[in-house]
């Protein structure tokens, strides 16, 4: 229903918005130089958003582009008004477009999905559905990864296997950044201090009644992804330390284990000399220790330094993100 926004001379007859004020859901896109699909993913958007019979509008985050996407995306406002842009002072990364999207979403519910069309946009009336079936947060849950390279596949199946046993934050096999937050949930989140945003794992963190839709991935339909093997692998140290302290701790018991071992072998080394006499040569099992605990020990300090990295982050406490041109809102 479009929002009351005063009455006639009489004041009787309500004034309507033309389209709510107050919207009912929030999509919001992260772009980073996705000019190529602008266009079609929005016009895709569309007839779904309005075949929900909800108001909405759409936040688009322009994460530092390089290319056109800033320029098309304000080109397309002409289309509909409920268009709203931001854009970043400079390339701040995913996890924080969406955080800003989070921030500026009216909706009673949000929308977090990828500009790049993988993420099907017909999908969104079964997300509202579940939404509406009570569920706070309902992912969208890739039930295929075959777009993904192999390696690619491995790794992400090995990273959410590992989260889900470390990490005690029950996060949905396949879920991503695809997926409904309701109002409660989004305000939650929104009120999580920590600059490093691994959203997956905050989505997921903040509890409320949590559902999945299943759907399949679509190949990128222009361009090319924003993710290298480097940055993933960060990424996925992003959330596992975001989401546990077990990294940090295990090294006491690897250092306990290697203590045993050691107090071990040297019984079985008196045994030996006691019974057997010396005998002299020592000289590989020397290095095999000596390397052995050496790269166990620089591992370890590595560790810790992941974790002191995202301290010092933390508590300079800088602003998430800058931006430096709004469109569209009031
Ligand atoms: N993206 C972004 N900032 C970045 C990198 C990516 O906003 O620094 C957006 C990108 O435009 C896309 C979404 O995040 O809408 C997912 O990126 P991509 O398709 O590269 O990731 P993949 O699908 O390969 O996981
Ligand atoms: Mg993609």
């Amino acid at each position: 229903m479009p929002a009351v926004i005063g009455h006639d001379a009489k004041g009787k007859a309500p004034l309507l918005a033309p389209f709510s004020l107050m919207p009912e859901i929030s999509v919001i896109l992260p772009f980073h130089n996705e000019s190529a699909g602008v266009h079609r993913l929005l016009h895709r958007l569309y007839p779904v958003l309005g075949q929900l019979g909800l108001s909405y509008e759409i936040i688009c985050v322009d994460d530092g582009s390089t290319d056109n996407t800033f320029a098309s995306l304000v080109h397309e406002r002409q289309f509909d008004q409920r268009l709203k842009i931001v854009r970043f002072a400079r390339n701040f990364g995913k996890e924080t477009a969406l955080t800003c999207g989070l921030h500026l979403a009216k909706g009673d519910a949000a929308i977090t999905m990828d500009s790049d069309l993988q993420h099907p946009p017909e999908v969104i009336p079964e997300l509202v559905k579940k939404w509406r079936e009570g569920f706070e947060i309902v992912y969208a849950a890739r039930a295929n990864r075959e777009t993904d390279g192999r390696l690619r596949r491995i790794l992400s199946r090995a990273f959410y296997a590992v989260f889900r046993t470390i990490a005690d934050v029950p996060m949905p096999e396949g879920a991503g950044d695809f997926c409904l937050i309701g109002r409660k949930a989004v305000d939650a989140i929104n009120a999580l201090p920590e600059r490093n945003r691994f959203m997956k794992g905050l989505t997921a963190w903040v509890g409320f009644k949590q559902g999945t839709v299943p759907f399949e991935v679509a190949s990128r339909e222009n361009g090319h992804t924003h993710w290298s093997f480097f940055r993933l692998i960060r990424f996925a140290f992003d959330g596992l330390s975001a989401f546990s302290t077990l990294p940090l701790r295990i090294w006491t018991w690897c250092g306990a284990a290697v203590s045993f071992a050691a107090i071990a072998y040297a019984l079985y080394l008196i045994l030996d000399t006691l019974i057997y006499g010396v005998s002299v040569p020592g000289y590989a099992s020397l290095m095999v220790g000596i390397l052995f605990l050496g790269g166990l020990q620089l591992l370890s300090l590595g560790v810790i330094g992941e974790y002191m990295a995202r301290i010092f982050t933390e508590v300079k406490a800088r602003p998430l993100y800058f931006v430096s041109e709004r469109v569209g809102f009031e």
